[in-house]
């Protein structure tokens, strides 16, 4: 238990709830009936329900046999990439939406900033008729074209955010202020382990059915539920907060969370926040983030939308800072070649997200004998145009 959230909301010296003064009573609320109504009996049959019939669970836990002859070690791929709309978000926005219902609330809103939270958002209210506004930057929503039409389709108001530098920040901001006027009736679905507490670890139970199926998956393979690594890229931390959630305490399971190093850790164009960052407040709660000498938060980098994030959640901060889980990065270059790689040895294009934890596998000292789990957190075909002009294949 000494990783998980203590009732202050705190993971150590991480986390609690930073909000302003008009925002306390819709934080309030969820954090005093979160516990209560996931544990009940008819939460978590609706849950376990859609998570089966809607999503798809449980994912695959796939022997990789070619990856696993070139590194030398029992790989698998836990295939969140098989997720309805392709990737873990959906384990969230789906928790999270059936939370709303039971508190009473008719309206959703979120920010999104590539469009994948957005999208699992937008899927989610499109499946229980309720209505939907997203946050983008306007800048944001020019980039990702696709993301947009794709909630459109699903029903969602998708509103652009012209402050500051029309991107996620901003989104967040404008969402904030949305929920700080309608307290009462709206839900504010955030999409990664991030923001004031109750949410990350809210976010991270949601995720957990990840690490949960992977040691029922294994027992039945091998019949031991303990792998020796397990491998989870780092955007906001919630894919890697699930499949680590049942290992944390099981301390010979080596974790290792995967930051973007975008061009390289040193070279401003980055967002390897624990090999960058410094503590600071982001989105409501205390962790590390990438800021200036003057606390300004730094524009961070990835060639990956899901990982260009200036922090992780405090519980990942917490466990970096205790040694629990190793933090390592990939490169642009690194995370392309290795999604490559797994395309021509296992036929799964990964998102270029997941793409980054698959780079990690040759820089770990593997033996025959060590079982390896790879998250993969989602599939390419959001990231078929970076694959093609970067063009190496
Ligand atoms: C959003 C996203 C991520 C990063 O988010 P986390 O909260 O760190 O999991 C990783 N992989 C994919 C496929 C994503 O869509």
């Amino acid at each position: 238990m000494k990783y998980q959230v203590d009732e202050r909301g705190y993971y150590g010296k991480f986390g609690g709830a930073f909000i302003p003064e008009m925002l306390y009573p819709n934080v309030e609320e969820l954090r005093t009936n979160y516990v209560s109504i996931i544990e009940s009996e008819d939460f978590k049959k609706e849950f376990d329900d859609l998570l089966r019939n809607y999503v798809g669970r449980p994912t695959p836990l796939f022997l990789a046999e070619r990856l696993s002859e070139k590194y030398k070690a029992k790989i698998y791929l836990k295939r969140e990439d098989l997720c309805h709309t392709g990737a873990h978000k959906i384990n969230n926005t789906i928790g999270q939406i059936l939370l709303a219902k039971r508190l009473g609330k008719q309206k959703i809103i979120a920010e999104t900033g590539a469009g994948q939270h957005g999208v699992a958002t937008a899927t989610v209210c499109a499946l229980m008729g309720m209505e939907c506004i997203v946050y983008m930057g306007k800048l944001d929503m020019e980039r990702q074209r696709p993301n947009v039409e794709r909630m459109r389709i699903l029903g969602t108001k998708v509103v652009p955010a012209i402050s500051g530098n029309m991107t996620l920040k901003d989104a967040t901001n404008e969402a904030m202020r949305h929920w700080i006027n309608h307290p009462t009736d709206t839900h504010y679905i955030i999409g990664s382990v991030v923001g004031p507490h109750p949410y990350p670890d809210m976010v991270a139970r949601f995720q957990s059915v990840i690490s949960q199926e992977i040691k029922n998956q294994l027992t039945n393979e091998t019949g031991n539920p303990f792998p020796d690594y397990v491998i989870a890229c780092v955007g906001g931390g919630s894919n890697a907060a699930g499949a680590f959630y049942h290992f944390l305490d099981d301390e010979h399971v080596n974790l290792i969370g995967v930051e973007a190093a975008g061009k390289g850790v040193d070279t401003n164009e980055s967002a390897a926040t624990t090999a960058l960052g410094k503590i600071g407040i982001l989105h409501g709660s205390k962790s590390l983030l990438m800021q200036t000498e003057d606390g300004q938060v730094i524009e961070p980098y990835s060639i990956s939308a899901g990982l260009d994030y200036p922090g992780i959640g405090p519980m990942h901060a917490h466990l970096f800072s205790t040694g629990r889980v190793q933090f390592l990065n990939a490169t642009d270059d690194e995370a392309m070649n290795a999604g490559i790689e797994l395309s021509r040895l296992e036929g799964i294009i990964p998102a270029i997200e997941s793409a980054h934890a698959v780079a990690v596998l040759k820089k770990l000292e593997l033996s025959d004998e060590d079982i390896v789990v790879v998250n993969l957190s989602g599939r390419g075909d959001k990231d078929l145009e970076t694959y093609i002009k970067w063009g190496k294949y």
